[in-house]
């Protein structure tokens, strides 16, 4: 496999408008000393994200941005994808919140479809989070990661910490859902930290 671009350092933009995922990126991010500005900061719009996969709408958004801001740019694409229902809400996570970005009613549909398999005979409350990175300069060149983490759903929901989801997922071998756990703890297996890592070790480790 041809060796992946290195990040040479710098400026580098996240491409999302989703506070919460900034902040975790920006704390991965943290030691690497990169001077990190968000698209909204610089005022970029939203493209339209209609790849059918994850990694598809991450390169869509790490290019928008990265052209439009001439600097390298970085975004992730992620949801939850819960087995009983094909895998949905998958790329369509967000959008399942609607426009007021309402993640209890999100929350709430994923249980009322769930309730509705167990109905007709599927019980099964596996689910994963998957998560898409892509790094992309400004002449179209892009890198892109993968990372999962398994998991169940469980409800009630429980936790305050987190964002979207969280509440209603419990990473296999865990008893605490991802909303209730500390930031760091979440970092060290969620699906956005194991897409990370590989980020790292391809575009950022230096040899020299
Ligand atoms: P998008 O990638 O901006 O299209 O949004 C994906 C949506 O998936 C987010 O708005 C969250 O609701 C959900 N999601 C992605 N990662 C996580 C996570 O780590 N915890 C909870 N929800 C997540």
């Amino acid at each position: 496999m041809a060796q992946a671009r290195h990040f040479a350092g710098g400026k580098l933009v996240l491409a999302s408008h989703n506070p919460g995922k900034v902040r975790e990126i920006a704390e991965l991010l943290a030691r690497w000393g990169t001077e990190i500005i968000s698209a909204g900061d610089l005022g970029l719009p939203e493209p339209v994200e209609d790849g059918q996969t994850f990694a598809a709408n991450a390169e869509i958004k790490a290019l928008a941005a990265a052209t439009a801001a001439n600097l390298p740019a970085l975004a992730d694409d992620s949801g939850l994808c819960v087995t009983a229902l094909g895998n949905d809400p998958g790329v369509f996570s967000a959008r399942w919140a609607g426009n007021a970005k309402d993640f209890t009613v999100a929350m709430e549909k994923v249980e009322a479809a769930l309730d509705q398999a167990a109905k007709s005979g599927n019980p099964d409350r596996s689910a994963h989070f998957a998560c898409a990175l892509t790094l992309a300069w400004p002449d179209g060149h892009t890198e892109t990661f993968e990372g999962r983490v398994d998991g169940a759903m469980i409800w009630p929901m429980r936790g305050e910490l987190g964002f979207g989801y969280d509440p209603v997922f419990v990473p296999d071998g865990y008893e605490l859902s991802f909303a209730e756990m500390e930031p760091a703890a979440k970092h060290a297996m969620s699906h956005r930290a194991r897409a990370f890592e590989k980020l790292v070790a391809a575009c950022f480790q230096r040899e020299d």
